[in-house]
């Protein structure tokens, strides 16, 4: 299955717009740090040739040290299987990351009464006070939880992902998840459990960072839209593929996307087959990369 988890268009330029606080200290600090790797090769030369000197060995380059580059990953996520034949249990999760609610899905979701784990960020919240109502009006059909934000990744190290700046210090993890969690209290929801950060990617510490915060951090193993950026059949056919135990992702803030059209034909799809629906705080999981563990 294709890992990648493209971002959504017509976002970037928001994204670059928007600096995270402390960012003009990070920018400070790589400098600095630049400075300092100018001058670690002048005073390891000077050391270098003296020793090479004394014991007439040929120096052997230490490999730079890859600072400049966080390991990223991007968790998978399973529930627990139903193991009965003909009655898969899938969990269905969308994002909503800004923009619109999709009433083609949400529609489909509330008048054949399927639950689904919804993660939205502070910026959707203000623009969308009507799909929240629909959702804090179903409370047996919606989970609510928390997707950051300003809809910057969750990796405390500067890097881009997608062409996205990720939030790039421990400090400004703490503000997207804190942020996320503060917009949905104002917003009448209940304490968000679970965090999934924008494009789904983390570095370990982020995520060692996120758990002691109290969440458990939701991966994923289907891919349903990816992104939100494919067309209406491939996206139906891959979320309509769900086994027993899978967790699809998705989108809900795209209603101009062909995508949506997809994912509101496969959740009928999965109905007709007799899945099993449920949202995340109802069953067992289990996270790789230490995400629920
Ligand atoms: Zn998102």
């Amino acid at each position: 299955m294709k890992k990648a988890y493209a971002f959504q268009t017509g976002q970037r330029a928001a994204w670059s717009l928007e600096k995270p606080a402390g960012k003009l200290f990070l920018e400070i600090a790589e400098i600095s740090l630049m400075n300092r790797f100018l001058l670690v090769p002048t005073f390891l030369l000077a050391a270098v040739s003296a020793a090479s000197a004394a014991n007439a060995v040929p120096p052997v380059a230490a490999p730079p040290k890859a600072a400049m580059a966080p390991k990223l990953v991007e968790p998978h996520l399973r529930i627990a299987r139903s193991g009965l034949k003909g009655h898969a249990r899938v969990a269905l999760t969308f994002d909503a990351c800004m923009g619109k609610a999709d009433d083609r899905i949400l529609s489909v979701l509330v008048s054949e009464r399927i639950p689904a784990t919804i993660f939205v960020t502070a910026r959707w919240l203000k623009h969308n006070p009507q799909a929240l109502q629909v959702f804090l009006q179903n409370p047996d059909l919606f989970e609510l939880e928390n997707h950051g934000q300003n809809h910057i990744p969750a990796v405390d190290k500067p890097v881009s992902i997608y062409g996205i700046a990720s939030a790039g210090s421990p400090e400004a993890v703490r503000q997207e998840v804190q942020g996320g969690a503060d917009a949905m209290l104002a917003a009448g929801i209940v304490p968000p459990r679970w965090f999934r950060g924008s494009t789904a990617k983390y570095d370990l510490s982020s995520i060692a960072q996120i758990r002691a915060m109290g969440y458990r951090i939701a991966g994923y193993s289907v891919n349903g839209d990816g992104g939100s950026l494919l067309g209406a059949a491939v996206t139906e056919k891959r979320i309509a593929a769900a086994k027993d135990g899978d967790v699809v992702i998705s989108h809900i803030n795209q209603p101009t996307h062909a995508a949506g059209e997809g994912v509101a034909k496969a959740i009928l799809d999965l109905k007709a087959k007799g899945t099993e629906f449920v949202r995340l705080q109802d069953v067992e999981d289990t996270g790789d990369d230490q995400t629920t563990q």
